[in-house]
Parts: structure tokens; C-alpha cells; sequence
């Protein structure tokens, strides 16, 4: 009943078939899962607990930062990792409590801080210098200190995607630790930054355990040293980025991270907090989409979705690969012939798969796009002036629109004339 299986042939989410979904709300569709949403979220949780950590879970909104997904989360007692003030507002929304927030990400700008500040949140982890200047001068301008964590650059390759790797000295992400003294001179300076903590986050889609070992190991050893030197450090944040299974790749399970954490922080006696984004999401939704054509190429067959690259750039964006699963479950031993999978948009990049070996499919059968429940809906775009997938959540037998399609004058009405052309 978890999640999305066939059964009777029919693929479903949790109980309900897709193709009652499809016809319901039309496509392109995310149908996300609120058991697998809750099981994933719930079996990270534990994988802690065994190790007898009771960390601060705050999910990275960025993931997917649909109200019904967040408030699901709060309603286990989530806190939110934000990247912006827009997800401020939509943690706050959901229910997060406010000191449950941390504030990520290298350009906040003052405004954003001084909204963070105001809501009352938990964390600003900060970057760089100039960074930590405009939280200086928002924090004096309010008369009081805000709560910094140092997001460190451990220098460590994450082995992943280029485009979602974070956590090396090249990358925009995190204080370079070559800066560190000057960073610290800064912040004694500043009697309106107050560090609380130290924070990581290597990159996103992890597949292996070393990268976040040498990360955490690095982060653990300048806590001590740190505390040595007496700053009054609580909390050490160890971000994010642990992957999920799209294809064959064998991701660390939760357990196998926590047991990583445990061992890093073991004697340390200070307050963890994770920011898991991916790995709670990505697998509890999928792009349910239509096919509208069989285009049989000179060279190749082309099945051409509904579905398009404004709704899930993934594919064109990292190279991802996503299952493909027809909502008809394909007979056993039914012959596989090289597809692929498209959209309609103008560009040779709107792709979801190219020679995908693919069981015989008609035109009008509904087809899912597995593991979308990430980074998916939230990179959504108007593109050609399609209104982005509508979005469905399923629990049991029971389900509910949690974001409707946008209508064309909805659309259209984003837009304003200037005065010259209201004639
Ligand atoms: C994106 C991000 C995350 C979440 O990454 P996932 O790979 O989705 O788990 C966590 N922390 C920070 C700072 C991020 O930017």
C-alpha cells in the first residue's frame, strides 16, 4: 500500500490507481505519496535514534517545497532548511515552528536576513565574509545578535553530479578553511554575530559513505578545536545529500549514514542537525504524463509525452535517469525496443530518456516518470506558456489536489501592460 506498485496489472500510488488520478485531474500529473513521504522521514529518524542521536531534522525545502509535502514533515515535528525567504514564509505556513529553521545558501540578501531574524529562526549559516558583514549590520541595525553557524568548504569531492557537487574548494559553497582565521577575527569583532555552530553540506545525490566520513570528520575536529579555543559552540549541522536509487546506483541507507554521523560526533556533546532533502522525497512522487504520439523516425521512435522540460528538467539539466513505468503494466516477456521519450517543447534538450528499451505503447496510455518527487515540481517553469504540472497527493485509498493546474488566464494575467499599450 506504500508507494507506487502494480497491482492487477494497473500501476497505483499507495491504493489508488493511477489512471483514476489521470482522469481526474488530467496531465501532466506529480502524484506524490504521503505514506512514503512519512515512512522515508520517519525510518531517517530512527536510523538516529539506534545510534542514540535525537537530531534536528530540518528538511531542505528546496527539494520540494509543495505546503501539503512541508506540512506533512512539520507534522512529525520537521524543522526547515531554507534557501530563500519565499521558503521562509512557506515553512512558517506549513507549521514549522520558527526556532526550528535554518537559513542556508552563499546570497541572502538583508532583507531576507532581517525577515529571519524577525520570525524568530534558529540559524544563519553563513558562507563568507561579505556575507557575514550584511548579517553583522542587519544584527546592528536591530540591536541584537544573530545565531551563526560557519558552513565549512572541507575540500572533499562528493563523487557526484558536477552540477550538484558542493563541498570542494572550487565550488561557491562554504568558507574556505584557508580563511578561517580571518573569519573568526571578523566575527570577535562583531558583537552582532554570536557562532553557535558549524554546518556542511558536500553536495546532493550521494552515493557513497567515504565523502561524507572525510566531511564529517573534518567538521568534528574543528568543533573541538574551536571549543578549545572557547567559542561557544552548540551545534554542528551535517547538511544533506544523501541519495536515493534512480537506476542501479547502491546509495548508503539511512542507517549506514547515521551510524557515519554517530561515529563522527561521538563525545562531542553538542546538538546535531541534518537537512535531508532528496532522500525523504525523491522516491514518494512520480510525473504521471500521457502519451500523445508515436513518432516512428528513420532512425528511432519517438514517444512524444504530454509531459515537457518545464515540468521535470532533471533529465536535461543532469543527465538524470528517470524509470519509466506505463501505467498498463507491460506483459512478461514483452519485446523491448529502443525509445525516446520526449515532450513537445521547441528545444532538442526537452528529453526524458533517449534509447530507453521500451515494451510496445500505444498512444493515450499514461506513463510515469519514476522517482520525481524531487527537484521536480519546484524547477517547474512556464515555458511556451505551459502551466506546469498540476500536483495530487495519495494516502491509502484516500487523495486530494494539493496543486491545482494553473488556468491560462491565471497565466496570462501575471503580466501587466504598460501604459503606452493600454490603448
Ligand atoms: C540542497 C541542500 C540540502 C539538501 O540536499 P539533498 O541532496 O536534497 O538532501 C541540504 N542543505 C543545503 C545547505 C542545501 O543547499
Amino acid at each position: 500500500m506504500k508507494g507506487f506498485t502494480y497491482r492487477g496489472g494497473r500501476l497505483h500510488a499507495d491504493a489508488v490507481e493511477l489512471d483514476v488520478l489521470a482522469e481526474t485531474y488530467g496531465t501532466p500529473l506529480y502524484v506524490y505519496s504521503a505514506t512514503a513521504l512519512e515512512a522515508a522521514y520517519d525510518r531517517f529518524q530512527a536510523a538516529f535514534r539506534s545510534q542514540g542521536l535525537l537530531p534536528l531534522i530540518c528538511y531542505a525545502m528546496k527539494a520540494n517545497s509543495n505546503q501539503a509535502v512541508v506540512t506533512t514533515f512539520a507534522q512529525r515535528g520537521a524543522g526547515a532548511d531554507i534557501v530563500s525567504e519565499g521558503e521562509l514564509h512557506r515553512a512558517l505556513a506549513a507549521g514549522v515552528a520558527a526556532d526550528k529553521i535554518v537559513f542556508a545558501g552563499v546570497g541572502k540578501t538583508a532583507g531576507e536576513i532581517r525577515a529571519a531574524l524577525k520570525a524568530g529562526i534558529y540559524r544563519f549559516n553563513a558562507e563568507s565574509l561579505p556575507e557575514l558583514e550584511t548579517l553583522a549590520a542587519v544584527a546592528d541595525e536591530a540591536g541584537c545578535s544573530l545565531p551563526v553557524a560557519l558552513r565549512i568548504n572541507p575540500d572533499v569531492d562528493a563523487k557526484t553530479h558536477e552540477k550538484i557537487a558542493t563541498g570542494k574548494a572550487e565550488n561557491k559553497f562554504g568558507v574556505d578553511l584557508k580563511i578561517l582565521p580571518e573569519v573568526l577575527e571578523l566575527i570577535r569583532q562583531r558583537p552582532g554575530l554570536r557562532l553557535c555552530g558549524l554546518a556542511v553540506h558536500i553536495g546532493s545525490q550521494l552515493v557513497e559513505i567515504a565523502p561524507y566520513r572525510a566531511a564529517f570528520a573534518c567538521l568534528a575536529a574543528l568543533y573541538r578545536d574551536l571549543k578549545a579555543e572557547g567559542w561557544p559552540l552548540e551545534s554542528l549541522d551535517l547538511g544533506g545529500g544523501l541519495g536515493i536509487s534512480y537506476r542501479d546506483e547502491t546509495p548508503p541507507t539511512p542507517e549506514a549514514y547515521a551510524e557515519a554521523a554517530a561515529a563522527a560526533v561521538a563525545g562531542l556533546e553538542c546538538d546535531l542537525i541534518c537537512e535531508p532533502g532528496r532522500h525523504l522525497v525523491g522516491a514518494a512522487g512520480i510525473l504521471l504524463a500521457k502519451i500523445l504520439y508515436v513518432k516512428q523516425g528513420s532512425a528511432r521512435r519517438f514517444l512524444i509525452l504530454d509531459a515537457a522540460m518545464n515540468d521535470l528538467i532533471r533529465p536535461t539539466l543532469y543527465e538524470a535517469w528517470h524509470e519509466l513505468l506505463p501505467v498498463r503494466q507491460p506483459a512478461a516477456g514483452a519485446p523491448l525496443e529502443p525509445a525516446d521519450v520526449v515532450g513537445p517543447i521547441c528545444e532538442s534538450g526537452d528529453y526524458f530518456a533517449r534509447a530507453r528499451p521500451l515494451p510496445p505503447l500505444a498512444a493515450g496510455e499514461a506513463i510515469a516518470l519514476s522517482h520525481a518527487g524531487a527537484y521536480g515540481a519546484v524547477m517547474a517553469s512556464t515555458y511556451n506558456s505551459r502551466p506546469p504540472a498540476a500536483e495530487v497527493m495519495v494516502r491509502g485509498g484516500d487523495f486530494s489536489p494539493v496543486r491545482p493546474r494553473l488556468d491560462y488566464a491565471t497565466l496570462i494575467a501575471r503580466d501587466c501592460l504598460p501604459e503606452w499599450l493600454r490603448r
